[in-house]
């Protein structure tokens, strides 16, 4: 079924982000015109056929070391057995954003800004997903109800909230969209005279950057104020093509900064991390936030330790540019909380945070 799908398909040009998505790597035999698929990976591929989606783009499969399985951009896309294992405390919704959810697409957790849930799909999925059961689950999903549902609660519901003044566009990936699509949601929240700011959550300058079009871009900056967070987690991340997207969106006033996922084997040592910040620097992206891999499931063999962690940002603060050092971050369901040594507490009774309006919570579940 897929040969005669793909016996159809337009030949791939590399710069067509429409073409890329057609012809994203779905099957072992398409991995294997990138990489030398291990017996180990091929087992994982199929044993998570009907359970977690997978796709990734041939930009990102470029990235790929052809011959080592503990690759960076590999361990990212390339599913693994350890996806199947289930950790003591998992949760497919660690975090808590269910009990946020107001409406379909709208999470209402912190007083003055929401998520507004735009899709469940993505360009590549990252095997490290914290929304692993809205992306990538084939049996979970935050939209029980059908994808294309009204959007009409979920304007009304910002529209009637004045203490809104931010949303982020997030999913799943926004820029999956059309830009016509976009364009009709992003003019939609414009209309809303409270919506002072719009952000875009979007991971496609890593792994799709030729989505970033100039075309995208005019659309976009008609909208400002606009930010844009995006998501590099390796300095391998970091090429040409996705320099000239962040570039881009800069040139047309977005404001570019970076979201980063702490991840075992992958980025959790001084001299990567250093290097990856530091690399974003050089391509005038600001980190924002690292974050504490959540201990969702299907994601728990890529949470490091919290001493790691804290080790990590001992090695940076000072040491490196002020503004090259995101904010660590363990996610809970009582919002982001800082890791610095003042904001956690170990009891007899295990770990505790508290968060910014003084309510406390024990977080053992959440840490590894
Ligand atoms: C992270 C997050 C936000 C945005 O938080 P900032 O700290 O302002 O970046 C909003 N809503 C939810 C549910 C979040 O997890
Ligand atoms: S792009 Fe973002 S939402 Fe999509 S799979 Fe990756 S981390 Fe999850």
């Amino acid at each position: 079924m897929k040969m005669s799908k793909n016996a159809t398909l337009k030949p791939l040009v590399w710069s067509d982000w429409r073409s890329q998505l057609q012809h994203r790597i779905t099957t072992v035999e398409q991995l294997r015109e990138w990489i030398n698929v291990t017996e180990r990976e091929e087992k994982a591929i199929k044993a998570c056929t009907d359970k977690y989606r997978w796709s990734i783009t041939p930009y990102y499969a470029s990235l790929m070391d052809e011959h080592d399985e503990t690759c960076p951009i590999r361990q990212q896309a390339v599913p693994s057995l350890l996806e199947l294992e289930h950790s003591p405390g998992t949760s497919v919704d660690p975090v808590g954003d269910r009990a946020y959810r107001q409406t379909n697409r709208v999470v209402h957790k912190y007083p003055d800004r929401v998520l507004l849930l735009v899709t469940h799909l993505c360009a590549t999925y990252c095997r490290f997903c914290t929304r692993k059961y809205h992306t990538m689950d084939l049996d979970g999903t935050y939209f029980e109800r059908d994808e294309a549902t009204s959007w009409e609660e979920d304007y009304d519901y910002i529209a009637s909230h004045p203490a809104i003044r931010d949303v982020l566009l997030s999913g799943g990936d926004p820029l999956i969209y059309s830009d016509s699509k976009l364009d009709q949601i992003i003019s939609r929240l414009r209309q809303i005279p409270h919506v002072e700011i719009i952000r875009l959550g979007s991971r496609f300058p890593v792994v799709l950057p030729q989505r970033i079009t100039p075309e995208l871009c005019t659309m976009l900056e008609q909208y400002h104020p606009l930010w844009f967070n995006t998501h590099f987690n390796h300095p391998k991340e970091i090429t040409p093509e996705a320099a000239q997207a962040c570039d881009r969106l800069l040139r047309h006033g977005i404001v570019v900064q970076n979201q980063t996922v702490l991840l075992k084997g992958i980025n959790d040592d001084l001299p990567t991390m250093r290097e990856l910040l530091t690399g974003l620097l050089r391509i005038r992206v600001r980190p924002y936030y690292l974050y504490h891999c959540d201990n969702a499931v299907g994601v728990s063999h890529f949470a490091t330790s919290l001493e790691k962690g804290r080790e990590i940002m001992k090695g940076l603060l000072g040491y490196t540019t002020g503004f090259a050092v995101p904010q660590y971050v363990l996610t809970t369901p009582l919002g982001k909380i800082p890791l610095w040594e003042e904001n956690i507490h170990r009891n007899d009774e295990g770990y505790w945070v508290e968060n910014y309006k003084g309510e406390t919570m024990n977080v053992d579940t959440l840490l590894i």
